[in-house]
């Protein structure tokens, strides 16, 4: 239990207006979206901090962090809270540390955007269109999301499919971090080797206080939804359209009906006809250059929109993709769930089918394309009936016997499964954070070892 002193330590570094402790701040504070798992919703439902701060610089901080490591308090940082496998949420109790005063825009040019943690992505995307680049990649939540929480807590998303993963080297030029010592250290990672040991780990190496994005170059997108009689169809017109080089995208997503029809806001615009599987597209091309890409595929166009001439954001189909396909399903049908599922390329059609066999209706296909090492894949975010833990658990073991790899976003112990996929963030924990007060309890390995 944190002491009085300690909260009027922590008052004292950022203002009294930027601290909270009654029950109501502590618990929405705490919560990030893990309801997405109907497994977490009640392992995870009653999990705060005791206390949650809101530094405004890099300064304040490092006394927070300071306080924590001295009196042995866990500390827990926190950005938009749009995480999914409850990984931002306190399991320890302590601090938690929203980061979003810590929102500066150090330096911005078309090659790089080099921000503070805190800030939104979509003020970086914003940003840096203005000086003619664009973000290489973000997530379906880039309206909401933070660049620290990015980093750590994602792993890819719009523009993955050119520029492969965040993890993939040279998308992440940078990144600043704090150590969770007595004296914390502020060690600036960048190389591929040491920015590996933070990127989508969940924070829990150390405290990201700068992020320093390569850019690419400034694109007018064509959104294009495109509808299909049958997913076979659509997946054939994903693969065409995907693994070709001489396309460029920014989204190349297909969804197997009823998925589309969650899609309250596009149903109402025809965009998703009734029935049919649908696959969505952003790419340079308008749809005089991108007819003969078109040509051999049985596909209807059921939504276009050229790029928006006012430099607003406009009506995005990217809302409609990524995780948000998930919370389409899950706004539509609250049984609906998801699995983080990818394809072997070669074996695409075989490892569909043997599932579709298995499980019939209780899975339906939703497929991003993106690159992984240099060649674009079918990742999956499928969308799953829920039935019970076991019933999700058969299915991943199920899959992985046939050759897909699934990130089990069902689990908050990241190293439960391939989310906690390198080594090196063991040592990097134990160097950065010798005593594990960086948001604990979310490593099995660590937890077995008190
Ligand atoms: C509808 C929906 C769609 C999504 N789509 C995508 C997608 O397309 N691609 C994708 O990769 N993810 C996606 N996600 C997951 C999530 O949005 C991303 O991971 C997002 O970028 C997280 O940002 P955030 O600011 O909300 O982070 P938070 O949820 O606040 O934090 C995420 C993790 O990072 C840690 N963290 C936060 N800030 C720091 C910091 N400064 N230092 C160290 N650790 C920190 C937290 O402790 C937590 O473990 C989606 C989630 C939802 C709900």
């Amino acid at each position: 239990m944190i002491s009085n002193e300690v909260i009027d330590k922590l008052a004292a570094i950022v203002g009294t207006e930027n601290i909270s402790t009654d029950t109501k701040s502590l618990v929405s504070g705490s919560r990030d979206c893990y309801y997405f798992s109907p497994v977490l919703i009640p392992q995870l439902d009653n999990k705060t901090a005791e206390v949650i701060v809101r530094p405004e610089n890099q300064q304040q901080l490092k006394a927070i962090i300071q306080l924590a490591v001295k009196n042995r308090i866990p500390i827990t940082p926190r950005g938009a809270g749009t995480g999914n496998y409850g990984q931002g949420v306190p399991l320890a109790d302590g601090i938690l540390v929203n980061t979003r005063r810590m929102n500066r825009l150090i330096e911005v040019d078309a090659e790089h955007a080099l921000v503070e943690g805190g800030i939104g992505l979509w003020q970086v995307e914003k940003a840096a269109r203005e000086v003619g680049g664009e973000l290489r990649m973000y997530p379906s939540t880039v309206i909401t999301a933070s660049a620290a929480g990015f980093i750590t807590g994602g792993s890819g998303g719009v523009g993955s499919i050119h520029w492969g993963l965040l993890s993939e080297p040279g998308n992440i030029r940078s990144a600043k971090i704090l150590t969770i010592e007595e004296e914390p250290q502020e060690i600036l990672l960048d190389t591929p080797e040491e920015l590996v040991k933070i990127l989508h780990n969940c924070g829990l190496t150390a405290f990201v206080t700068e992020v320093d994005f390569a850019l690419a170059p400034r694109t007018e997108w064509h959104q294009y939804i495109l509808a299909f009689d049958d997913i076979e169809s659509a997946v054939f017109a994903g693969e065409q359209l995907a693994y070709d080089d001489s396309l460029r995208k920014r989204l190349c997503s297909v969804m197997e009906s009823p998925i589309p029809s969650y899609f309250k806001a596009l149903v109402k615009r025809n965009a998703c006809p009734e029935g049919k599987s649908v696959l969505f597209l952003m790419t340079d091309l308008a749809p005089a250059g991108l007819a003969h890409y078109l040509a051999s595929l049985r596909a209807t166009t059921s939504f276009y929109q050229p790029p928006p001439t006012d430099g607003e954001r406009g009506f995005q189909i990217s809302d409609f993709t990524w995780n948000h396909t998930t919370l389409w399903a899950m706004k539509a049908d609250p049984q609906l769930t998801y699995l983080q599922d990818a394809f072997d390329r070669e074996r695409l059609h075989e490892q569909i089918a043997l599932r579709k066999q298995k499980f019939g209706d209780q899975i339906h296909l939703h497929i991003e394309f993106l690159k992984n090492r240099g060649q674009v894949s079918p990742g999956g975010l499928s969308i799953v009936r829920f039935q019970d833990r076991d019933q999700l658990w058969e299915i991943i073991e199920y899959c992985e016997s046939i050759g897909m790899r699934i990130a089990n976003p069902h689990t908050h112990y990241l190293d439960e499964d391939s989310r906690w996929y390198n080594p090196a963030f063991l040592a990097a924990k134990q160097a950065w954070d010798p005593q594990n007060l960086l948001n604990p309890g979310h490593l099995l390995s660590l937890e077995t070892a008190v």
